[in-house]
């Protein structure tokens, strides 16, 4: 790839007018700029965008940059422009363009005019374009939302399947950047390995949110619900704020509650029509209205930056959801405050959803329930189980911004425990996942275990003093602690790690906090 020889710096002071990088942003462009596969893990916010858009204006030809969204790609484009004094460097070409606009753009192409072209996936489905692009000279292609590549991603879109293989008709020899910012380890294997990325830099910021304070609340009964909420709302009185629901009724419901309580509240939903939606976000946007409840087609694209409080009513599908969500919380850096309410039955609600899908998703819906289950119920910081989900280390004993961390649950310890666990997934030579190595070790028989006669192992029945409850506890903590992994590739199976044969080898002392115990008692039943 030809570059123009100017130093980073200079650079971005000429296109961008900013003074520093941000982040990791100078060692991706250089890494983008040395012709590397480069695959970028930054949150919501980090400046991703950046990272392609500097070096495609430093390289010569135009950067294809795949984006998932129609509506945000103008929006980039007009951004990039922005910058520019001239408005032929930025394109976009997707299925909105009238056939004259289709002309510009491709005659500002071949005249070497553009240096980014930002491109639905469906466009390079179409093989004309295919062949138009295998005469221009491109210098990369950037993959933004990368994650739409995987099942396991919250956001998966099939035509992102077949990007490797329209990629190699242009040019099977392009460099590729893929960005996100959501990827959990399944969903980084499932990007490198889809888009063929060849030995690639990997870059992965830290997604820990210092300011944002978590908490999760019991969800009782509906009005004792409301209640709370709204006084919680008084308690950060003049603040804006985000409620997140699972369907459109209760947010009008809950939105009128608010009213009603004096607190200034419109509804949001994709239910409502397009000018009435503009008008409440702008009305947000504005501080006309402190509160805005929300399905989650809200939030999108926005950019409040000083919004003190995002509260879920009822728990998200999944944990990427839960830190996308609440990450709209403090953006400006200060105060951000995260509560969610939960229930049984409110996961019993979720896991009702999926009950039309194909059984491949429903199991991998329901494996992402569990996560976020498993968050809501443990006793454990919850900054480190949120960034233990994104494959992140946090070593900190006490966050101190978090309900565990401020009242935490007494510990107890389970030294022995942990050999029990240990020696139970070795003796099943790490090829079961939880629910088999929890039932052997509680002595619980199946047709399975008698095949495979596990019930014959020393270790089967030695944990029967205590329940699957517990032993499911115990297995994630000890996950957390780096002892035990799931195997990424085959979802689930136990893996013991460096750590738990050393710890093996020399037991020692360990202190965990059981899990909360949520009562069935009194959560209420609402209807879709
Ligand atoms: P992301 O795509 O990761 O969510 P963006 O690319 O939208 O993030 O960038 C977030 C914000 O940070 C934007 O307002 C952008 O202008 C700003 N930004 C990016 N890089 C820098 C930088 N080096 N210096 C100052 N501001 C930056
Ligand atoms: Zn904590």
């Amino acid at each position: 790839m030809a570059v123009v020889k100017v130093s980073l710096m200079d650079a971005l002071r000429e296109h961008f007018g900013f003074d520093s990088f941000k982040g990791n942003q100078e060692i991706i462009i250089q890494s983008i700029l040395s012709g590397k596969d480069t695959f970028v893990i930054m949150p919501t916010g980090g400046g991703k965008s950046l990272c392609y858009q500097l070096p495609a204006l430093m390289s010569s030809g135009c950067a294809l940059i795949v984006s998932p969204l129609i509506a945000l790609m103008k929006n980039q484009v007009d951004l990039v422009r922005g910058y520019s004094s001239k408005d032929n460097v930025a394109h976009f070409l997707n299925s909105t363009l009238s056939k004259a606009q289709i002309k510009k753009v491709r005659t500002d192409l071949l005249t070497g005019k553009t240096k980014l072209l930002y491109v639905a996936p469906e466009t390079l489905t179409k093989q004309e374009n295919l062949d138009f692009f295998r005469e221009l000279e491109i210098s990369f292609i950037a993959v933004d939302e990368a994650h739409c590549i995987s099942e396991w991603g919250h956001d998966f879109r099939p035509e992102y399947r077949r990007l490797k293989e329209m990629i190699e008709q242009i040019n099977d020899k392009l460099p590729i950047i893929a960005l996100t910012a959501t990827a959990t380890p399944k969903v980084q294997s499932d990007i490198v390995k889809n888009l063929g990325l060849n030995d690639p830099n990997i870059y992965i910021s830290s997604f820990n949110r210092s300011n944002l304070y978590y908490e999760i609340r019991p969800k009782r009964k509906k009005d004792q619900t409301i209640k709370d909420i709204v006084k919680y709302i008084h308690q950060h009185k003049g603040k804006s704020g985000i409620i997140y629901t699972l369907n459109r009724k209760t947010t009008e419901e809950l939105a009128d509650m608010l009213t009603a309580n004096n607190i200034k509240a419109v509804a949001y939903h994709a239910g409502l029509d397009p000018t009435t939606r503009a008008q409440r976000q702008d009305m947000f946007l504005h501080e006309d209205v402190e509160v805005i409840v929300a399905t989650i087609a809200f939030g999108m694209g926005i950019d409040k930056p000083d919004v003190r409080f995002v509260i879920h009513y009822n728990i998200p599908k999944s944990l990427e959801n839960y830190y996308q969500e609440t990450g709209r919380a403090g953006r400006d850096g200060l105060e951000g405050n995260c509560v969610c309410y939960y229930s049984h039955k409110d996961v019993q609600k979720l896991e009702h959803l999926m009950r039309d899908k194909p059984l491949s998703e429903r199991e991998m819906g329901a494996q992402l329930i569990n996560e976020t289950v498993a968050y809501a119920e443990s006793a454990v910081c919850r900054r480190k189980v949120i960034l233990h989900y994104f494959g992140e280390k946090y070593e900190t004993e006490d966050c101190g911004q978090c309900d565990n961390c401020r009242n935490p649950k007494e510990k107890i310890e389970v030294k022995n425990r942990v050999v029990i666990v240990l020696k139970a997934i070795r003796a099943l030579e790490e090829r079961f996942g939880s629910e088999y190595v929890v039932n052997v070790i509680t002595g619980k028989t199946s047709p399975q275990i008698s095949t495979y006669r596990h019930d014959q192992l020393e270790v089967f029945g030695e944990g029967k003093e205590f329940d699957a409850h517990f032993w499911n506890s115990l297995l994630r903590q000890m996950m957390l602690e780096g002892l035990i992994e799931k195997d990424i590739e085959e979802y689930g199976l136990l893996k013991v790690t460096d750590k738990g044969k050393k710890f093996l080898k020399k037991p020692y002392s360990i202190m965990v906090a059981l899990n909360h115990q949520f009562d069935e008692e009194g959560s209420e039943e609402e209807e879709e």
